[in-house]
């Protein structure tokens, strides 16, 4: 395929903050279609590296382009669209990644991959962390699990942890905060139980959709129910998106919404220490 390569003079690696449009713009739908299906090339946001909350130890992050859910509280509405990210080959991430494996392993680290929403491009995602195994480097997916059906269970022996981003465990409360049904997301985090796969719940207090404790009760409750959940994020809602959603010229519904206080995080971590679950 002749897609043109990621611009040398945007850097591949970044932020999650910062902010990054239109950088795949250039492919035409036809090209952007076929390299989604082969995963030879990938639409990346950009990679961080030397992040210390994406996963166990140190990681390297590559964020990638698309999603299918709309989050009021998203922090990267910028990687919503596949063209926004930059078109990269397969080997070109693959080294990326390789030449910091001697640091992973040190720092007990890995590779993880996060977006976006990575599922949305599943061939690459899954070369990409074939790439990265086969270097000794461990892998962890950062998903909203709603296309967890894509994986076979072959898929996932590619992927050392899962990290679970649920966002609601009450169906109206999940789809008037993300647009979309959990079900799915409900499935493959079941799915992921019988398997017994390492995984990590990550939940965002949100305030005036996830702040109560009925509803952080019922995540408590899922996590232990699970039982293959090692850890769980409890994540404070924060502003540090707001400038993407005004930059890109987009309403923000949580524009003037103050992050949860320190008190009511304490009593949601004491709340999934009571069923048992590893909060941090
Ligand atoms: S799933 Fe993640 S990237 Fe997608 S809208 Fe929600 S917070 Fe944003």
């Amino acid at each position: 395929m002749e897609l043109k390569s990621a611009d040398p003079t945007i850097p591949l690696e970044g932020s999650p903050y910062d902010l990054r449009v239109s950088l795949g713009e250039q492919v035409p739908e036809f090209d952007r279609k076929a390299a989604l299906e082969s995963g030879d090339w990938g639409f990346i946001h950009s990679f961080t590296t030397g992040s210390a909350v994406d996963g166990p130890g140190m990681r390297v992050v590559a964020w990638l382009t698309s999603c299918q859910f709309r989050c009021a509280f998203c922090h990267n509405p910028d990687t919503w669209k596949l063209s926004n990210g930059m078109p990269v080959p397969l080997q070109r991430a693959v080294d990326v990644v390789k030449q910091y494996r001697i640091g992973l392993k040190t720092m007990h680290g890995g590779l993880t991959i996060s977006g976006g929403e990575p599922l949305m491009q599943k061939p690459f995602l899954i070369k990409l962390f074939q790439g990265a195994k086969a270097a000794g480097i461990h892998t962890a997916l950062d998903t909203n699990g709603a296309l967890g059906d894509r994986l076979t269970d072959e898929d996932l022996k590619s992927i050392d942890l899962v990290m679970l981003g649920l966002k609601a465990v009450t169906p109206d409360l999940h789809k008037r905060l993300t647009g979309m049904d959990n079900a799915p997301s409900l499935a493959f985090a079941r799915r992921l139980a019988a398997l017994k796969h390492p995984a990590w719940i990550r939940f965002v207090v949100v305030p005036g959709f996830t702040d109560t404790l009925d509803e952080i009760g019922k995540m408590a409750d899922l996590a232990a129910e699970l039982g293959n959940i090692e850890r769980v994020d409890l994540l404070p809602f924060h502003q540090l998106g707001k400038f993407k959603w005004e930059k890109l010229g987009m309403d923000y519904p949580l524009k003037d919404a103050v992050p949860p206080s320190q008190e009511l995080m304490e009593q949601a971590a004491e709340r999934f220490r009571s069923v048992g679950v590893n909060v941090v």
